[in-house]
């Protein structure tokens, strides 16, 4: 089929799988009266990604099967093509005869490396496309320092961007045209598309669960967030990164509803939840910001200065940390959870990425891989700005010498030992002291001893980052 009479226009869904609040979903249907054609390329790739892996993927195609539902239940379907996006897109404005493709901007620079390359082919074969915004509150470039600068430091940014007047969600789009007949498409992807194996968990989500789960956190968990949130052991905390990365939730939204909530708070707890909440939604956009304002800490440092640190590459160290046999239990702990749910909670994420920088002198890119090809929310800004907080070379990062001591951390954190003992099972037995300080012996059998000295790393890594 080619060149359709009445063609329709296509959108191009990428990280925005959700009908609520999209607005180049929105302004596509409105201008086009419901006759568009919604779309999504799959990637081709097999076996293994640098920057993604089976819990993302996964929570890919569950939100895909759910989008698919909505838009069925809407008069439409998605259309999927797998392949090179720019050669897809080619292909279907052509079959269609569409000349118009809408799409929400990616905030990384593959994602905008790939729309230069799109937008590059609808000009030479004279479509016209309408790229929108909708993966932060704030466009990136919005909030600027008073000589318009981007922002090195959280605390001003979020001062700033406070002061900005967030644009009100969009409503979903009504009902839409049906696809044109005979239109190819692939059935909805599985993990077997890439060759990845199955993770043992998958996130429920998808955009009705993600609305749902934003719902429920603010209806009464978050008014625990403030006093809970670091407490690993407890679900103290709002589960939705998923639903951010794959855009089944709107930030917008969260935003406004955050807004609400603190309007209707009745005690003062739960008005610090929200405003802690908030400030939680804030360092998202402050790492997407710097993000899309200097790439390059994808590759290097942030801060120059520490761009020649020696850091020390040690695989069998690397490969004992990336299993969770550390000899340190809140480690491991950290670790095994990451492997077995493709989530780790916040607090042992910043514990785990300072024991392999600080403590094994190993390269924070090390880290930053293996979170994304584990974590389901693997998010390319959040991830870089977490590792480098933690390796103290980032924009608004720990302090170099501030090294954060793992047993203690364990001990304020976890003091009866109940994530620990959730995670690693072997230590089910011994009392909560134990699992917080170097032991003098094997703690039990086939539980490894600590893989190095806190104490002692301690000064090495100190002496590096003096050295730099
Ligand atoms: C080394 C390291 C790596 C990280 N990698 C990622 C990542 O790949 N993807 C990711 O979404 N988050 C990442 N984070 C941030 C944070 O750990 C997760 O967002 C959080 O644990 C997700 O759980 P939640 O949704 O229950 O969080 P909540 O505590 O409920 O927070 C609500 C939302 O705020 C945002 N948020 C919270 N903390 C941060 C933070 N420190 N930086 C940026 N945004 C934040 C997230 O979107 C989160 O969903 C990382 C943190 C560290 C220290």
């Amino acid at each position: 089929m080619r060149g359709l009479n009445n063609p329709p226009v296509l959108h191009w869904f990428r990280r925005d799988l959700r009908l609520h609040d999209n607005p180049a979903l929105q302004s596509a249907h409105r201008r086009h009266e419901g006759r568009m054609l919604p779309v999504y390329i799959q990637s081709a790739w097999r076996g293994s990604h640098p920057w993604t892996g089976p819990a993302r993927q996964a929570a890919l195609c569950a939100s895909l099967a759910a989008l698919e539902q909505s838009l069925q239940a809407a008069g439409t379907r998605l259309t999927i093509r797998r392949g090179g996006a720019v050669e897809e897109l080619r292909r279907l404005l052509e079959e269609t005869g569409a000349r118009e493709l809408y799409f929400n901007r990616s905030p990384d620079p593959w994602g905008r490396e790939l729309e230069e390359r799109v937008e590059a082919m609808a000009r030479q074969i004279g479509a016209q496309v309408h790229p929108f915004h909708e993966v932060t509150a704030l466009p990136p470039e919005t909030v600027r320092t008073g000589s318009g600068e981007a922002f090195r430091v959280f605390t001003p940014f979020a001062r700033a961007w406070l002061k900005h007047e967030i644009p009100a969600p969009l409503p979903a789009p009504g009902r839409f045209a049906p696809p044109p007949p005979r239109l190819r498409t692939l059935p909805l992807p599985t993990l077997a598309d890439w060759d990845l194996p199955a993770p043992p968990v998958v996130a429920l989500t998808g955009e009705p669960a993600a609305l749902r789960r934003l719902e429920t956190f603010l209806s009464g968990p978050v008014s625990r967030y403030a006093a809970e949130r670091d407490i690993p052991s407890l679900e103290a905390t709002s589960r939705l990164s998923v639903d951010l990365r794959w855009g089944t939730l709107s930030i917008r939204l969260a935003v406004q509803r955050c807004r609400e909530a603190l309007a209707a708070a009745r005690s003062a707890e739960a008005r610090t939840g929200v405003q802690k909440f908030l400030d939680e939604l804030i360092w998202r956009e402050f790492y997407m910001a710097l993000l899309w304002r200097w790439p390059n800490v994808l590759e290097e440092e942030f801060q120059a200065e520490y761009r020649h640190l020696q850091w020390q590459p040690n695989p069998a160290a690397l490969e004992r940390w990336k299993a969770g046999a550390t000899g340190f239990p809140i480690v491991d702990a950290g670790m095994r959870q990451l492997a077995a749910t493709g989530w780790m909670h916040n607090r042992v994420r910043m514990i785990v990425a300072m024991f392999l920088t600080k403590d094994l002198h190993i390269d924070w890119r090390e880290g930053e891989a293996h979170f994304l090809q584990s974590l389901a929310d693997g998010e390319a800004a959040s991830n870089n700005g977490g590792w480098q907080w933690s390796a103290s070379t980032g924009a608004d990062a720990a302090p170099y010498f501030r090294i954060q001591n793992p047993w203690s951390q364990s001990a304020r954190f976890d003091p009866e030992g109940l994530y620990i003992r959730a995670w690693v099972p072997e230590l089910r037995g011994l009392p909560p002291a134990l699992l917080h300080m170097p032991p003098s012996a094997p703690l039990v059998p086939g539980y490894p001893r600590p893989i190095v000295d806190h104490a002692r790393e301690r000064a090495v890594a100190l002496e590096l980052y003096r050295r730099r």
